[in-house]
C-alpha cells in the first residue's frame, strides 16, 4: 500500500486507528425520509447526495440492530462505502435487475427499494447456507418482486440468457477494506490471485445475462489493483462489446488507477473508496454499458396452484386482509407453501430457487396459514382488522388442539 499511496499512505494508516462508522439505510418501501426523520429513534447524519435514504449513525454505542424497526426491516444497516454500490447500479422503476452475488443481502435490498415493487430483482447466492440469510434479510424487507436462487452464475446464464437490463456483481474478494471493521483475517498473495480469476470468471457469465445496452456494475471491497482495475482491463480486453462509463460525481471518491496495472483504458472512470477520504471501509466500483439495443426472448414463468389452495387463500384474503390486490394467475404453489409470483418473470428451469417471489403462507386442510413474511411486505391499507401474527398464533393452536 505504502508503493501504491505514496504520499497519502501515512492517512490511509492513519484511518486504520479510527473507529469504523456505522451506516443505516431505510427502508423506502416501508417508510420514507420525512417521515422517519418526523419521530427520531437515532442520532443521524446524511452519507450524502448520493443515497437520499442514507445515514450515518452518530452514536456507536446506540445499537440500532436490536430495535424493534431493525427486525420489522425498516432499516438495514450497512456499511456507508456498500451503500454507494446500490446508488451506481441506480435500478429505474420497472428494470429488470440481477444481484449475482447477493448474500448476505445489503445491496439486495437497497435494489429492491430503488425498484420500489416494480420490475424483477433476482437475487443469487452460490452457496446454499448463505442463500437462506439472504432470504430472511429479504423477507424482513418485504420486497415483493424478487426470486432469490442459489445457483452458480453460468447456470443462471444458462437459463436465462441476455434479459436483465443491469447486472450487480459485488464479487468475492480479499476483502482488504474489510480489515479495520473486522480486525483481522487470514490474507495471502495467492489468495488475491486465486479472486482475481474467480472474479474473472464471474464476469464473463454475467456478461452473458446483461441485455444489449444494459448495464454491468462490478464491486469488491479490497484494495489490490489486481482484483479490480486488472479484473476490469482484462475484461475490457475479451467483451470489446462492453465500455467503460463515467459515474456521477460522489464526495470523498477517489479515481480508479490505470497506471496500477499498467493500462492506457479509461480505468480512471472506475471510483476508489479510501477510509482516509471516504466516511466507510475500502471499495471498487466500476460500471460498463453492453454496446446494442434491441428487445429479447425469454419464456415465462408458468406458476401452478391447486384449486383447494387457490380458494383458501382467496378465502383468507377476503376475510383477513384489506385492500389487497393482487393477479390470480400469480399464485404459485411450491413444496407445501403459496406464493406470489412477481408479475411476468421469466421461467427458472433447473435453477434452484430459494424463494419464488412473496411468501404468502401454507393452505392446509381447512384454513389457509399466513406467513410472518406476508405480514412484513403488507402496506398499512393492506392489513385486515386483524394482525396476521394473531391470526398465525390462532391457526397454530386450532391445528394443534
Ligand atoms: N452483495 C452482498 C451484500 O451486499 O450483502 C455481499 C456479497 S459477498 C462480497 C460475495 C458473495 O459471493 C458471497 O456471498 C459468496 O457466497 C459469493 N460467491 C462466492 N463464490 C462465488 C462464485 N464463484 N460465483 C458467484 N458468487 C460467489
Amino acid at each position: 500500500m505504502r508503493g501504491l499511496l505514496g504520499d497519502e499512505f501515512t492517512a490511509f494508516a492513519a484511518s486504520f486507528d479510527e473507529p469504523h462508522r456505522v451506516g443505516l439505510r431505510l427502508n423506502t418501501l416501508k417508510t420514507s425520509v420525512p417521515d422517519f426523520s418526523s419521530k427520531p429513534v437515532f442520532a443521524l447524519s446524511s452519507v450524502g447526495l448520493h443515497e437520499p435514504a442514507g445515514f450515518l449513525l452518530a452514536d456507536p454505542a446506540a445499537q440500532p440492530g436490536k430495535h424493534p424497526f431493525h427486525d420489522a426491516g425498516v432499516y438495514y444497516l450497512q456499511e456507508p462505502a456498500a451503500m454507494v454500490v446500490g446508488s451506481v447500479v441506480d435500478p429505474q422503476p420497472g428494470e429488470w435487475v440481477l444481484d449475482l452475488a447477493a448474500a448476505p443481502g445489503g445491496k439486495s435490498t437497497h435494489l429492491a427499494a430503488r425498484l420500489g415493487d416494480t420490475g424483477l430483482l433476482v437475487a443469487n447466492d452460490i452457496d446454499h447456507s448463505r442463500a437462506q440469510i439472504l432470504a430472511q434479510n429479504m423477507e424482513r424487507w418485504g420486497s415483493r418482486h424478487a426470486l432469490l436462487t442459489n445457483a452458480t452464475p453460468s447456470q443462471l446464464a444458462d437459463q436465462f440468457g441476455a434479459i436483465f437490463d443491469r447486472v450487480l456483481v459485488d464479487a468475492p474478494c480479499s476483502g482488504e477494506g474489510l480489515f479495520r471493521r473486522m480486525g483481522s483475517f487470514a490474507w495471502s498473495e495467492a489468495n488475491v490471485t486465486a479472486c482475481a480469476v474467480r472474479q474473472s470468471h464471474i464476469l464473463d457469465d454475467a456478461a452473458r445475462l446483461l441485455r444489449p445496452g444494459g448495464r454491468l456494475v462490478y464491486a469488491t471491497c479490497t484494495f489490490s489493483p489486481e482484483e479490480n482495475e486488472g479484473v476490469i482491463a482484462r475484461f475490457l480486453a475479451d467483451h470489446p462489446n462492453f465500455a467503460l462509463e463515467p459515474i456521477p460525481p460522489i464526495a470523498g471518491a477517489a479515481p480508479g488507477q490505470p497506471a496500477w496495472v499498467n493500462s492506457d483504458l479509461p480505468l480512471d472512470r472506475a471510483l476508489r473508496l479510501w477510509p482516509h477520504r471516504f466516511p466507510g471501509e475500502g471499495h471498487f466500483i466500476a460500471r460498463l454499458q453492453r454496446q446494442g439495443g434491441g428487445g429479447v426472448d425469454y419464456a415465462l414463468f408458468q406458476p401452478r396452484a391447486s384449486r383447494e389452495a387457490r380458494a383458501l387463500w382467496a378465502d383468507f384474503a377476503a376475510n383477513e386482509l384489506g385492500d389487497f390486490v393482487y393477479e390470480e394467475e400469480r399464485l404459485h404453489e411450491a413444496n407445501g407453501r403459496l406464493y406470489l409470483i412477481p408479475p411476468d418473470a421469466p421461467a427458472t428451469g433447473s435453477v434452484r430457487l430459494v424463494r419464488y417471489g412473496l411468501l404468502l403462507g401454507e393452505p392446509r386442510r381447512s384454513h389457509f396459514r399466513p406467513a410472518h413474511t406476508l405480514a412484513l411486505a403488507l402496506k398499512p391499507h393492506e392489513h385486515g382488522q386483524r394482525p396476521i401474527l394473531l391470526l398465525t398464533i390462532l391457526n397454530l393452536l386450532a391445528t394443534r388442539w
